[in-house]
C-alpha cells in the first residue's frame, strides 16, 4: 500500500524530469550561443590586439626626445639666420602670411610667371597698401621696375588678376594706366611703390610671392 503512495509521486517526478530536460535542451543551445557571442564580442583575439598594439611601441626614450628638440631647435636656428640674410640682401620681404621673393633676374612679363610658377610660387600681385608698400623694399633695392601679375590683355581696359578676377586694388601713376599705343597691356610697380602699364614683352623684374 506504502509502494502504491509513492509511485505516483516518482511518476510525476519522471514527468517533470523528462519534461524539464527537453525544455532544457531546447534552450542550451540558444544559451551557448549567446554566450558564444558573448565571449567572441570580448573575444581574446580583441583583447590580444590591443595588448599587441600597447607591447609593440618602442619602450618611451625621453633622451631621444630631448635630441630631437635639440635638433629642431637647431633647424629654427638656422631658417631664422637664412630668412635674416635673405631680408638684409632684399631677396624677400615678409607681410603678414604673404611672402614676396626676388632673385634679382629680370623677364618679360610671360617668362616672369613661368618662372615663380616653376619655383612653386606665383607672380607679385599686391592686394592692399601694406602689401604694396613691402614690396616695394625689394623694387626700390633692385632698382628695376618689378612685375605685377595683372593685365588687360584679354580686354583692353579691364585690368585684372592671372586668374581673370578683376582687381580689388590699385596704386596708378597720375595719369595712368594710359594703354599707350594700346600695347601697354601689362603692369610694373616702379620704385616709389607706383603703377604703371606697361609693354609685355619688355623685361622687368621678376618678384614671385607665397
Ligand atoms: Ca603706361
Amino acid at each position: 500500500m506504502h509502494q502504491f503512495q509513492i509511485c505516483p509521486v516518482l511518476i510525476v517526478a519522471m514527468i517533470c524530469l523528462t519534461l524539464c530536460h527537453s525544455v532544457m535542451m531546447e534552450t542550451l543551445p540558444l544559451c551557448i550561443g549567446i554566450q558564444g557571442m558573448q565571449e567572441s564580442q570580448g573575444s581574446p583575439g580583441k583583447v590580444g590586439q590591443k595588448e599587441a598594439k600597447e607591447d609593440s611601441g618602442a619602450p618611451f626614450d625621453m633622451s631621444r626626445v630631448l635630441a630631437l628638440e635639440k635638433q629642431l631647435a637647431a633647424l629654427q636656428q638656422s631658417l631664422t639666420f637664412y630668412t635674416n640674410v635673405l631680408q638684409f640682401l632684399g631677396s624677400i620681404c615678409k607681410d603678414g602670411n604673404k611672402t614676396f621673393i626676388t632673385a634679382g633676374k629680370t623677364a618679360n612679363f610671360s617668362s616672369a610667371k613661368s618662372e615663380c610658377s616653376l619655383a612653386g610660387y606665383q607672380l607679385s600681385a599686391p592686394k592692399t597698401e601694406a602689401e604694396n608698400m613691402v614690396m616695394q623694399r625689394i623694387v626700390k633695392k633692385y632698382d628695376k621696375d618689378a612685375w605685377l601679375a595683372i593685365s588687360d590683355e584679354k580686354m583692353e581696359g579691364t585690368f585684372v588678376y592671372l586668374d581673370d578676377k578683376p582687381i580689388s586694388y590699385s596704386n596708378w601713376n597720375p595719369g595712368e594706366p594710359n594703354g599707350e599705343h594700346q600695347a601697354e597691356d601689362c603692369v610694373v610697380m616702379q620704385t616709389t611703390g607706383k603703377w604703371n602699364d606697361s609693354i609685355c614683352t619688355e623685361k622687368g623684374l621678376v618678384i614671385c610671392e607665397t
